[in-house]
């Protein structure tokens, strides 16, 4: 897990400035942990005891369908619902209510073994952005020139470790600040101005930037993109 961390290079994360840094980095490391579930953690006991356990929510799922040998989910899928099957009646005698059981069932399904390690990751993510932001000025000034930090890649960039910018904390929130609060700002004024386009009185103003603001909303708001409709037909 370690040797992950380190081979994700903060700055080629930072480098396009193209939507949040920490989503693609997210993307990044969830990707390669579907890979790894996948491929090379097949042959590791630790790793299949865990996800027989944890299992996958459906974005994860998702991601191993299509990153993965259909061979390899099978496997995983054939352990996993043995330790379903276990949670259920089927294992307790008589098919007698076993509140326990249950109790474990309802832990099974809201969990999944890659949002955990992907959560785990990105604090740790977190820690080094920090650390490059105190210590390396190129990077604090790559950092200050994204177009902007998800919401909740801002709380997450100003909740983990705060001990640990010390003095520097708060010129990292206002850094960070002036990334998402800016946005914030310029998405809001497109929106409205979407809205007021609807009014009579504006059918030959400009549209300006707002054709997309929804779009860019949903990202902002919640770390993920809107597949225009064109691509989901397509499929
Ligand atoms: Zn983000
Ligand atoms: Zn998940």
């Amino acid at each position: 897990m370690q040797e992950n961390i380190c081979s994700i290079p903060i700055n080629d994360v930072f480098m396009p400035k193209d939507g949040c840094p920490m989503c693609r980095m997210r993307d990044m490391l969830e990707r390669r942990k579907a890979e790894y579930v996948t491929g090379s953690a097949m042959m590791e006991p630790n790793v299949r005891i865990r996800t027989n356990e944890e299992g996958f929510c459906y974005r994860h799922f998702s991601m191993m369908l299509q990153l993965g040998k259909r061979l390899s989910n099978a496997l995983i899928l054939d352990s996993h619902l043995q330790k379903v099957a276990e949670n259920i009646v089927l294992t307790s005698p008589k098919g007698k209510f076993d509140k326990k059981r249950l109790a474990a069932l309802q832990t099974m399904t809201k969990d999944c073994f890659i949002c955990r390690d992907i959560k785990e990751n990105m604090e740790n993510m977190v820690r080094i952005v920090h650390a490059m932001w105190i210590g390396e000025p190129e990077f604090r000034q790559l950092y200050s020139e994204q177009p902007y930090i998800c919401l909740e890649h801002y709380a997450l960039l100003l909740d983990v470790d705060q001990k640990g910018l010390g003095k520097s904390f708060d010129g990292f929130y206002q850094a960070t600040l002036a990334l998402t609060g800016n946005y914030l700002q310029e998405l809001h004024g497109d929106v409205t101005h979407f809205c007021s386009m609807f009014d009579y009185r504006n059918a030959d103003a400009d549209w300006g930037n707002s054709r997309d603001s929804i779009e860019r909303s949903v990202e902002f708001l919640t770390g993920e993109k809107i597949i225009p409709e064109e691509a989901v037909e397509e499929e």
